[in-house]
């Protein structure tokens, strides 16, 4: 409880914590510092719905960064949780459940014919790119500016002076030694990766990105940039790691390769796939994954991979995806979202972008497609720090920055679309 009756509880916890933990929070976007403004502190959620601590009630566009898609608390996960808590919360050891959500995730995802099962997104990616690294025996990582692959050195890691040129760290503490080893290149720019490959391909051990985009909102590779990606790999002899943390499960079944038809050599997979509680997954081809210790020479381990409670949450989570409505109704509802705000923005003047694909969509505002993370850089950003704000007021949780998506579970329906366009129309007049 708060001493200061002039303070939320939302307000004084995150005073509290402000002394406790770096800005107050135990993830950077959660201190709400791109949209300026205080974050809710929740205290439960259930469904599309948040409740925070003074009691208010948020229809959520967060999802907890994408694992919600069955929205929150769904009985059956709670229940697979309970069980599972109940028989023994870790064992270090073997468990036939982990083996049953491998081959699960198989069903899913056909290109990872061998897997691992890890604790969050980014060890999954550190793995891989250790793993890509150790199979090739390179040291070169490509990635593209503005997708996000976890906070594992080597991915943060920002463009040098010039196409093509080795990297800067992105991060205080990453050693200048290991920033050099990751080029960085424009998303969807298929030549930029064509001459990187030209100067330096026999040094590239993986090429690493978000085959669809969510980190720095969302765009969709073009068909030359999928086609040059599978193409300059193949011939290069590099790894293809499809970081699919945040869109396996989530634009489509199969996520963005199966959207595609863009078979990688390596997958990463998080979020969903843990049904809410910390799980993430890489894997690939067997030839690869024969590189794993104890098989090969490439080590990785963990006390907790493939812990009973998250495994049993996970298992639950992929059984809810069979439904078959479940899919269909979330493009209709997420379409349905979108057409609304284009008319909102539309009848109000404010030119906006309105990108999406399956259940996640980024509004930006600007009136160009986004292509890119230049694109991205140059939307108005004041704006949606205003618009995010009033529709934080009028009751609906948006990501806190211009650079994310937002994400529709298969809970949300037409009142909540007809509440959030409302809470629209009502939140450009601020603008
Ligand atoms: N890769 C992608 C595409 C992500 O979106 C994220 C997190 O948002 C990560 C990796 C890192 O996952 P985690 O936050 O579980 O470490």
């Amino acid at each position: 409880m708060s001493t200061d009756l002039s303070l939320t509880e939302s307000e004084a916890l995150l005073s509290r914590a402000e002394a406790l933990m770096p800005g107050g929070v135990n993830s950077p976007v959660r201190a709400f510092r791109a949209v300026g403004g205080h974050p809710p502190f929740i205290a439960s959620a259930e469904g599309c719905r948040l409740t925070d601590v003074d009691g208010n009630v948020y229809i959520d566009y967060v999802g907890t960064w994408g694992p919600a898609i069955l929205g929150h608390s769904h009985p059956k996960i709670t229940e697979a949780v309970c069980a599972a808590a109940q028989r023994g919360t870790s064992f270090g050891a073997p468990t036939a459940a982990e083996v049953d959500m491998a081959a699960r995730i198989q069903d899913f995802f056909p290109s990872m014919e061998m897997l691992r099962l890890v604790n969050s997104g980014t060890e999954a990616t550190m793995s891989a790119l250790r793993v890509a690294r150790g199979y090739t025996g390179r040291d070169v990582v490509i990635k593209f500016e503005g997708c996000y692959h976890g906070h594992g050195d080597s991915f943060l890691v920002k463009a040098g002076s010039g196409l093509a040129t080795f990297g800067e760290p992105d991060s205080a503490g990453v050693p200048k030694a290991l920033a050099e080893l990751t080029l960085t290149l424009p998303y969807n720019d298929h030549e930029a990766l064509a001459k990187t490959f030209a100067e330096k391909g026999d040094q590239i051990a993986c090429v690493a990105l978000e085959l669809v985009t969510g980190n720095m909102g969302v765009i969709e590779p073009t068909e030359a940039f999928r086609k040059a990606l599978v193409e300059l790999t193949q011939k290069h002899g590099a790894v293809l790691l499809v970081d699919e943390v945040m869109t396996g499960f989530r634009v489509s079944r199969s996520g963005a390769q199966g959207l595609y038809g863009v078979e990688p050599d390596l997958t990463c997979l998080g979020k969903i796939v843990g049904g809410g509680m910390p799980l993430a997954v890489y894997g690939g081809k067997a030839e690869i994954m024969r590189c794993v210790s104890p098989l090969g020479a490439v080590y990785q381990a963990g006390t907790l991979s493939g812990n009973p409670v998250a495994t049993a949450a996970g298992m639950a989570a992929l059984s809810l995806l069979d439904e078959p409505s479940l899919y269909p109704r979330l493009e209709k509802t997420a379409a349905e979202i979108c057409a609304g705000l284009e008319q909102v923005f539309g009848e109000a003047g404010v030119p906006v972008t309105i990108q999406r694909v399956g259940s996640m969509f980024t509004v930006f505002f600007t009136d160009k497609p986004v292509m890119n993370f230049t694109d991205v850089s140059a939307c108005d950003h004041a704006r949606f720090g205003k618009f995010h704000r009033a529709m934080l007021e009028a009751g609906i949780y948006l990501p806190p920055s211009g650079y994310e998506a937002c994400f529709v579970s298969g809970v949300h329906g037409e009142a909540e679309v007809e509440a959030t366009l409302a809470a629209a129309r009502e939140a450009v007049k601020a603008l």
